[in-house]
């Protein structure tokens, strides 16, 4: 964990994590569907949460991992949503098979509507614009 947060780039990050586990990191996307636009406001909200306390991290990228079943996997993901990543389980988000931006898979969207976010009525595999 220290070593990783030594890393003097956000490249030598990756490389790291792609030397010792080159089958974590699934894909990548740049922003969440406009359909869950409110999970963009959040990620906005949280960077400008930090830029108030003066830490300035620029917005990157969100990327779906293969999971969370390793400490190392979570030291990772701390590291990379401290410099502006978000990190996401390929059981929770897909890229949409059009545009590629974030979407829920159908068992996170259920869990979503249990918890009354606010969510479109039916799910999809793509953008409803798309
Ligand atoms: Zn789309």
């Amino acid at each position: 964990m220290s070593q990783l947060s030594n890393l003097p780039t956000i490249k030598d990050v990756f490389d790291h994590i792609n030397d010792k586990y080159p089958n974590w990191i699934f894909c990548s996307s740049k922003s969440f569907s406009s359909d869950y636009d409110y999970l963009n406001k959040n990620w906005d909200m949280t960077l400008n949460s930090h830029r108030d306390k003066g830490i300035e991290i620029e917005k990157q990228k969100i990327i779906l991992v293969s999971g969370f079943n390793k400490d190392d996997y979570l030291s990772f993901a701390e590291v990379l949503t401290r410099v502006g990543f978000i990190v996401r389980s390929v059981d929770d988000f897909q890229l949409c098979s059009e545009c590629g931006l974030a979407l829920p898979t159908i068992s996170y969207y259920n869990k979503m509507k249990i918890n009354n976010m606010k969510i479109p009525h039916f799910w999809l595999s793509r953008c409803s614009n798309c």
